[in-house]
């Protein structure tokens, strides 16, 4: 039987190099149903992809959206779904696969939901597994399902992770761009515009994880997404920039062995691992010509101008809400900055704010509710998003993207 698979996020950057990804499998002989698609507003390109691969259900999370998605799937035999409830009930289906692309936490749910299905999850979606990891990972491994990361840094660890060593590993090293302000001074990085922001120089991403990667919190992020995923904890996380984007990450032993992986930088090759995976498929990858590329640089990266990485540290020693916290805090501020509403630099620092807000009322320490994990990392998150709004710092109103 040919696998049943769903793409959340099939809009964004993540989700249309999936479809392509699949796109190029299907025509080299995979076996596979595309059964599930869902978007958040982007209701043109989701009618688009459904008309193109005729899913089961097609969901828009906007559900004002739904009477246009109706419209303009009319005849198809997809069945039209709205709203955020109506994306995670598509997670629910029995579905073999999933690419859990939605962008932040707004793709908890569904993937907490398709984790407890007995799903192999192909995650993107750091911001679920920061909210609430260990829980999702326990629903995933109670399900007999399986989270496997798409982010390049955690699927180049998953690749040359040694599990039979865990014992002997001496450090994670998470390769970063160091993003477009890599070597820019602070005081440029105040006047940042969000079009400079987001203007990554390897990657093509979504407009909020490419202000992550400026800031430097998307690695911050990813610290986290990587001791949860791989169960290291904190000191043994190492972040190394290196701008050619080519060497993934690093698995260093304590015999000395410093195992990494290498490519070039196109999401499509994570994803075609998750897909494939235990196994690998044929698409059409560009080589790596490491000839050409001549020059593979590493540096430290600074603490003063990327602040993030310290307060990602400090809210995974910490533990408890405080990773769900950073990372809805971070949602606000990155916003307010691609609205236009606070300077580049005030990022870091309404999301610093926001914790100090919190702990000072202790609303961090685990007794915001008595319910379920879920429970809780929406509460912290929703706590959070107010205190953020009023942690806001002031700042000179700048251009939107
Ligand atoms: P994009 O912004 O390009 O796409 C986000 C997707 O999520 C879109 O399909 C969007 O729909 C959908 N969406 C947004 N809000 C909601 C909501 N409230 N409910 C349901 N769906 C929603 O992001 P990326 O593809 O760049 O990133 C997706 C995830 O993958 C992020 O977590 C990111 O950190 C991670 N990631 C991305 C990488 C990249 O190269 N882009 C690399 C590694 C990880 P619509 O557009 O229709 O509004």
């Amino acid at each position: 039987m040919s696998r049943r698979l769903g793409v959340f996020g099939s809009t964004g950057s993540v989700g249309v190099s999936t479809l392509d990804l699949l796109a190029q499998a299907r025509a080299r002989g995979a076996e596979f149903e595309l059964s599930v698609l869902t978007a958040g507003r982007n209701v043109a390109l989701l009618a688009e992809q459904a008309l193109a691969w005729r899913p089961e259900r097609a969901v828009i999370a906007d559900p004002t959206l739904q009477g246009e998605l109706n419209e303009r799937l009319k005849g198809s035999g997809v069945r039209v779904e709205a709203g955020e409830a109506a994306v995670a009930e598509a997670a629910e289906l029995r579905l073999d696969w999933i690419m859990a692309a939605i962008v932040g936490a707004a793709g908890l749910r569904p993937t907490l939901a398709a984790a407890r299905t007995g799903a192999v999850i192909a995650l993107a979606n750091k911001e679920s597994l920061v909210c609430a990891g260990p829980a999702l990972l326990a629903a995933a491994q109670a399900s007999g399902g399986r989270v496997i990361p798409v982010d390049s840094e955690h699927s180049a660890i998953f690749q040359v992770l040694q599990p039979e060593c865990h014992a002997r590993l001496k450090r994670l090293i998470l390769t970063a761009s160091g993003g477009p302000f890599r070597a820019w001074g602070r005081e440029r990085m105040a006047a940042a515009s969000p079009r400079e922001a987001v203007s990554h120089p390897n990657w093509s991403m979504g407009a909020k994880i490419s202000v992550d990667s400026a800031t430097m919190m998307n690695k911050g992020l990813e610290m986290i997404e990587a001791s949860y995923l791989f169960a290291v904890p904190e000191p043994k996380i190492d972040v190394l920039v290196h701008p050619q984007s080519v060497v993934h990450s690093l698995v260093e032993y304590e015999d000395g062995s410093t195992l990494a992986q290498l490519g070039p930088p196109d999401m499509r090759a994570p994803i075609a691992y998750a897909f494939a995976y235990p196994e690998r498929i044929a698409w059409d990858a560009p080589g790596l010509d490491l000839a050409q590329t001549a020059t593979l640089s590493f540096e430290a990266p600074d603490p003063d101008r990327f602040p993030a990485l310290r307060l990602a540290r400090n809210v995974l020693s910490r533990g408890g809400g405080a990773p769900a916290a950073l990372n809805a805090a971070n949602e606000v501020a990155v916003r307010a900055f691609l609205e236009g509403a606070i300077g580049f630099l005030a990022i870091a620092e309404t999301v610093e704010r926001t914790l100090e807000a919190m702990d000072s009322r202790g609303e961090l320490n685990g007794t915001l509710s008595n319910g379920s994990a879920l429970d809780f990392a929406l509460a912290v998150d929703a706590l959070a998003r107010t205190r953020a709004a009023e942690a806001l710092a002031p700042s000179k109103t700048r251009n939107a993207v």
